[in-house]
Formats: structure tokens, sequence, C-alpha cells
């Protein structure tokens, strides 16, 4: 692939797909009386949502500085990363490509979809390395890359030169999951947008926002990717409590914040206590708001921590002997900490 054109990397039959659409579309929530979609007269919850969910759309568009069709709204940033293979690659045909260790998500959508995933081991110190990857990039049948900044569960962001390098390079679609960006000290790649037409940024509100379980994320791109993700989604994707929980959220900017500062506190105050302990081997610094720790013997303390009640991340088959733990409340960290007193 010699330039980047979109029409080369969709899928024919979804470059040739109408999409759904609802009657309701035209009237944008105008009309009076709604006879057009079986639904149920009585009750709160009895309409349809809002399939585009525009409210949200505006909102997101003044805080991230977007404009509204260069957003799309999905069940879970999972929804986000699931439509990518199904626009962009032809099952038993095409492939994506990603870096080891990262997200599970992209192994288990790919193989969902039938596209065979190339996971290409980070280097040592977790970074991408780029020499590797270079001859992939020429392969016309890989579609997609995945890049997770900052990584789970190495806790690192990418060097940005390297990003950069892959979006100029690569003719195919780039998906950097910023899922962890909020806790991030570095920048957003959201700014380069208007610079590369082959960018989609997802986002999500399970994480900084707090929303794990209203299942809402977010991909920024193009009006053109835009379309296509509007064509391939389910109708109403996003629920009308969830679609409500989100603006709450957006209209408490000042709370959000806060969190995210408490959590960050809580981080710092965790790094600090863990090299008290003796089976912590090595603590690797963090950008988001989960902590990724070698120890002596991971399965065992695995194990123990399991025993008393206390669930975290076994992460040995991916980086030996480490483990990955989520930032939690100061009561739970500390009910951490003091399992990890007693088993040193
Ligand atoms: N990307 C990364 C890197 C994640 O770690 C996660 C959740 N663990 C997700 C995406 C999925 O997030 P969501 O809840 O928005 O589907």
């Amino acid at each position: 692939m010699k330039e980047f054109n979109l029409n080369n990397i969709i899928r024919p039959n979804i470059q040739k797909l109408k999409g759904y659409s609802s009657a309701r579309d035209e009237f944008k929530g105008e009309a009076e009386v709604y006879l057009d979609a079986n639904e149920n007269p009585f009750g709160t919850l009895n309409r349809y949502p809002d399939p585009q969910q525009i409210a949200i759309k505006k909102r997101l568009s003044e805080i991230k500085g977007v404009n509204e069709n260069q957003i799309f709204i999905g069940n879970g940033s999972d929804e986000v990363i699931d439509l990518a293979f199904r626009i962009f690659c032809e099952p038993g045909k095409d492939k994506a490509l990603t870096f080891s260790p990262s997200y599970g998500m992209y192994s288990v959508s790919a193989a969902i979809n039938d596209v065979k995933l190339v996971e290409l081991p980070l280097t040592s110190d977790f970074q991408i390395n780029v020499e590797e990857l270079n001859p992939y990039l020429k392969d016309e049948a890989l579609k997609l890359i995945f890049i997770c900044s900052p990584n789970n569960p190495t806790g690192n962001c990418f060097e940005g030169e390297a990003i950069q390098y892959i979006l100029k390079e690569f003719k195919g679609i780039v998906i950097i999951d910023e899922a962890y960006i909020d806790f991030s000290t570095k920048e957003s790649f959201i700014n380069q947008l208007k610079n590369y037409q082959n960018l989609i940024i997802s986002q999500t509100f399970s994480k900084a926002w707090g929303l794990a379980g209203v299942r809402v994320g977010v991909a920024y791109t193009n009006s053109d990717i835009i379309d296509l993700y509007n064509k391939v989604k389910p109708p109403y994707n996003i629920s009308t409590l969830n679609q409500e929980a989100v603006l709450n959220k957006l209209d408490n900017l000042a709370q959000f914040e806060i969190e995210k500062n408490i959590i960050l506190n809580e981080k710092e105050k965790l790094e600090k206590q863990l090299q008290e302990i003796e089976l912590v081997k090595k603590i690797y610094p963090s950008e988001a708001n989960f902590i990724l720790i070698e120890v002596t013997n991971a399965n065992k303390l695995y194990n123990s921590l399991v025993a008393q009640k206390i669930i975290i991340r076994n992460r040995n088959s991916l980086v030996n002997n480490c483990i990955r733990i989520t930032v939690g409340s100061e009561k739970e960290n500390k009910k951490l900490m003091t399992a990890l007193k007693e088993l040193s």
C-alpha cells in the first residue's frame, strides 16, 4: 500500500452497506406522536434511546475540542475495538497487529472475527521495537494496528516518536487505546487527529470517569471513519439510562478531578509502601491507575491473597513473576498492604 486510502482498507461488504436507519432519525426528537417503533406508550423508559447519542457528543465536543461528527459512542471501548475488526478486516484473510504484553481483548476480538493477530514483543523496557515492526508495515493484508498507551498491564506510555512513525509509515488504521490516559502525565494523541487520516483514538468512561458498570467507550477519529462505525453499530447500542449516567458525570467535571487526584495520590502512597515489602522485587513506573510489580513468586502470592478474599491480577504468564494491582480506595489499599506485610 503506497498511500493511505480509506477505500482500500474497508471490507468490501461494508463499503456497499447502507446501514440501519430509524424512521425517527429525520424528526430529530421533535415529533408529537410516535407510532413508528412499536413501543409501549406507558412508562418512563418506554421509548428507544437516541441512537446517535447527540447530547453526549455535544458535551464531549466542547470538552475535547473535536467536532461532533468525529465522535462515536460505543458499548464500552470493547465495542470500539470489535467494530474496527468488522469494518476493516476480512475474516480468514486480513491481519491485525499489536504488541505483547498488552490488553487481552485485541486477541479475543481478533479470534471472534477470524482475523490473525500478530503480537510483537515489546522491548525489555516495554517500548515498541520499531525495527522489528518495519517489515510488517508493508504487508498489504495488515489492516489494523492497536497501540495501548498507557499500556495495560505494563503501565507505561510508548514513546511519542515511535507512535508518530507508525502513523506516518503504516497505510492502514492505527487505533491508540487511551483507556488510561486521564491518569497519565503524557498528552493524548487526540490533538493529532488533524494530522493523520488513519488515526482512531479510543477512550472510555470505565476508568477515571468511574462508570465501568455503565459500559460507555468513545472513539475519536475523522468523520469518514465515524460514518463507517455508524453503519455497522447496533442501532440502539447505548441505553437511555446509560446515556443519562454519562451526561451526569460530564456535568460534574470538578468531581471527576477530585476522584482522579485521590486515586493518583493513593497510587503514590502505594508505590512508597510497596518498596518496603520484602517479597516485592521491582515496581514498574505507571501512567495508569494500576501498578505492575515483580515479586518473588507471583503464583504463590496470588493464591495467598485470594485465600484472604483479596483479588489482584496474576500476570505471571505475561511478565515473569509479575502481578498487577489496581489502585483502590484508601481502605482497600490498606487491606492489601497489611496482607502483603504478613506474607513477607
Ligand atoms: N482498553 C484497555 C487498555 C483496557 O484495559 C480496558 C478495560 N480493562 C478496555 C479497553 C475496555 O474498556 P471498556 O470498559 O470501555 O470496554
